[in-house]
């Protein structure tokens, strides 16, 4: 390759010529296959899936996941923005869009061009919509509880004007839950009456002859925790991508295997003294003598920062060994003391399987304090994605 060819081949796709550079994610397609699956098989026949693929699928890449995902029988998907959407219909030129997020009535025209369907969300932006003079198509959000978006489901008057505007073509209604990850009776009262909230205003809209197209209102533990209530669609995120929100269970049990991993490269390792600390602030001081690596990842890539002091861990060779001192920008410190065969150069896991040893994501997520959906989300463009 020559200089120029080189330097195309970094920018169009973010990796170097040696493909994976100084830290990377690979994504596993056939463990996403797996995991449609298993949701289709524990939902009915009539149910389709309407996968949620906003932030770049969860940080996986969307056109790799999206092409997979239409390979397995896909036909529609879920985005935030309507820049998500116009993306997703080059690689989904026949699927169904449904854009949740805002999008501005001034980019009314993207929705038409690339045919996505708007969520709305009450009668003032509906209207904003139709007076926009384009033909498009919406579902309407009902807002049963969870406050966020949608019009009141006890507002009735409201959700039929939606319906009666020229220029918009009602596809669907959904609406989202607050809490169908808990077990506990509080949240699963809370959910029941959501769900009930929800079917009267279907119910009286369909006793008034309005067509209400499809019904969706379960994301990933929705489907798991109350399969009795699966609809038209169902809109799984984070468990397509293999994974649960945090370490829990789900009433029917879920079989999935993640699909992401994020690796690193040892760029240097050193030893140091009893007493000498590692990283800013000086936050951790050896007891005694250590070797200490030096990892190609930081929080600019979406290694968070907040596992700093709190237990993060990496493997290296098969073997697992602690984050030490801050997590920095672009860099971590492992404490590789026990780890005897390793040198720069060598691989190292952070989310993944090496050898017997295996980080989940669940796992970063709770050293982080928050939740997976947060970490794969927050994995940063600079890292290359390499499928499988
Ligand atoms: C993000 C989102 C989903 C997917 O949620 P997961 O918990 O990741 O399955 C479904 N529906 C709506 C409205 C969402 O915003």
């Amino acid at each position: 390759m020559d200089e120029r060819e080189i330097r195309l081949v970094y920018m169009s796709n973010n990796s170097t010529p040696c493909q994976q550079g100084r830290a990377w994610i690979e994504i596993d397609l056939d463990a996403l296959a797996h995991n449609i699956a298993d949701i289709r098989s524990k939902i009915p026949k009539s149910t389709g899936i309407m996968a949620v693929v906003k932030a770049n699928a969860y940080g996986h890449g969307v056109e790799k996941v999206a092409e997979r995902m239409i390979c397995e029988g896909v036909k529609a998907f879920a985005v935030t923005s309507v820049v998500e959407g116009v993306q997703l219909r080059e690689v989904a030129p026949d699927s169904t869009i449904l854009v949740m997020g805002y999008t501005h009535p001034g980019d009314a025209r993207w929705l038409y061009e690339c045919n996505l369907s708007q969520l709305v969300v009450d009668d003032i932006y509906a209207k904003a919509l139709n007076d926009t003079g384009y033909n498009l198509r919406v579902h309407v959000a009902i807002d049963t509880g969870m406050n966020r978006l949608g019009v009141e489901s006890s507002n009735f008057e409201e959700v039929e004007k939606v319906f009666k505007y020229a220029d918009l073509t009602v596809e669907g209604i959904a609406t989202h839950l607050s809490s169908p990850d808990g077990q506990n009776d509080s949240d699963t009262g809370v959910t029941r009456m959501q769900i009930e909230s929800f079917m009267t205003v279907v119910c009286r809209l369909k006793e008034k002859g309005y067509n209400v197209g499809k019904l969706h209102a379960m994301s990933s533990y929705g489907i798991f925790n109350y399969p009795e209530f699966n609809y038209d669609y169902v809109r799984p995120g984070i468990m397509l991508y293999g994974v649960h929100s945090i370490d829990d269970k789900t009433k029917v049990k879920t079989e999935l295997r993640p699909v992401l991993s994020l690796k690193a490269i040892v760029a240097q390792v050193r030893r140091i003294k009893a007493g000498e600390s590692v990283s800013y602030g000086r936050t951790f001081t050896a007891e005694k003598p250590m070797k200490i690596a030096t990892v190609s990842i930081g929080y600019a890539d979406g290694f968070p920062r907040q596992i700093s002091g709190n237990g993060g861990m990496g493997i290296v060779n098969g073997i697992k060994a602690p984050v030490v001192g801050r997590v920095c920008m672009d860099m971590i410190m492992l404490d590789v003391t026990a780890i005897e065969q390793i040198k720069a150069g060598d691989t190292v896991t952070l989310i993944g399987k090496d050898g017997n040893e295996e980080i989940r994501c669940e796992e970063v997520a709770k050293t982080a304090g928050t939740i997976t959906n947060d970490i794969l989300s927050g994995l940063s463009s600079r890292l290359p994605r390499i499928y499988r």
